[in-house]
């Protein structure tokens, strides 16, 4: 999650609106703690708990022979473990789980996973870029603390006290994970995954994580799309230290073009926030509107004035933010400002102070 005006969360999601489409939500009413929805014969949803403004993650288990494979895990907290526990005993009892596939390596879908395996001895399913990077997250942590990461901040604007802010308080949520295995079995986009009597097509989509896991029953019209679109916010696409030129808008706005391809309109979208919805086209050309016009008046603010990373944070967010918040913010800005800048819509302006600043061509 994470929102606009920032709906923070793990590393998902921001911005809330952009509902020119329509969408139908044919399970109105989420369930409750502990408790299951049958969404199609055989494939429950759940809900887990987070501690932020978006306050829960959506898990998906599939009737796997006599088991359940399990979709995601929710972070890796004394709230999810709780939650789990009520699960397992309660409409999940009696039934063996049988493997664990993670969307993504976002604390909030990949948190609990180290937990659950050791527990219940599950394999693990994921594409490799994901398991990599939370790998890296799970057994070098202070990774996050390192020099490069005080330089991103500061080179595009951030002052000191909010980069301080931004690297303790705001990445408490990555350390909110239970650990991974040492090994895994990757899958990879084309893939087919067979899970029960059901055939899922395995489509990846870059953006909002670099290697995001999204399923496709045909044959039911179904699509697991975990936070590549959600119904009501939109997931958050941030540029990151490891590579601060790439161009995680353009990759993200590509994979949701794919997706008009890829998926029909009428599929049941069983996303990893909110609710179940059908509508898939509008609700991404929506989502690719939104980009669009964050893009605009990021290149407006940038029009007589150079303007860095930092600046351009209040005119994209209007609300006070904290320093989970800010992180998040000031890394979506930049995935606009290098997008735009990728297309000749934006140029580097170098300051005085050794800070990248932009100015619309
Ligand atoms: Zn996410």
């Amino acid at each position: 999650m994470h929102a606009t005006p920032l709906r923070s969360g793990g590393a998902a999601c921001s911005h809330e609106g952009m509902s020119a489409s329509t969408l139908t939500h044919p399970f109105p009413a989420a369930p409750a703690a502990g408790e299951t929805i049958e969404v199609a014969p055989g494939l429950l949803w759940a809900r887990l708990p987070l501690p932020y403004r978006l306050d829960h993650v959506n898990i998906y288990l599939i009737e796997d022979g006599n088991g359940w494979a399990v979709l995601d895990t929710g972070i890796g907290n004394e709230a999810t473990k709780d939650a789990w526990e009520q699960l397992l005993s309660g409409p999940l009892a009696g039934r063996p789980l049988t493997r664990l596939i993670v969307t993504h390596m976002h604390p909030d879908h990949v948190g609990a996973a180290g937990w659950l395996i050791d527990k219940l001895d599950l394999p693990l399913d994921m594409t490799e870029t994901e398991y990599l990077q939370a790998l890296l997250l799970t057994t070098n942590p202070e990774s996050l603390g390192q020099d490069h990461y005080r330089r991103f901040y500061v080179d595009n604007g951030l002052g000191p006290e909010a980069t301080e802010a931004v690297m303790t308080r705001g990445h408490d949520y990555l350390r909110l994970l239970t650990g991974l295995p040492q090994s895994f079995r990757r899958v990879i986009a084309g893939d087919r995954l067979i899970i029960g009597g059901r055939s899922f097509d395995v489509l990846t989509g870059g953006g909002h994580a670099s290697e995001q896991m999204m399923l496709y029953c045909a044959e039911e019209n179904l699509f697991l799309g975990a936070d590549q679109v959600l119904p009501r916010i939109s997931p958050n696409v941030s540029v990151y230290p490891r590579d601060p030129m790439g161009d995680p808008l353009g990759i993200f706005l590509r994979s949701l073009r794919s997706l008009k391809t890829a998926i029909p309109h009428d599929a049941l979208v069983l996303p990893g926030h909110d609710l179940p919805f059908a509508g898939l086209h509008g609700r991404l050309d929506d989502m690719i509107a939104h980009h669009e016009e964050r893009c605009g008046v990021i290149v407006e603010a940038c029009r007589a004035t150079p303007r860095s990373a930092s600046e351009l944070v209040p005119f994209v967010f209007s609300r006070p933010l904290d320093a989970h918040q800010t992180g998040f913010a000031f890394s979506e800005v930049l995935a606009h400002t290098n997008y735009l800048l990728r297309r000749g819509r934006l140029g580097l302006v170098d300051g005085l102070d050794g800070i990248h600043r932009w100015l619309a061509k």
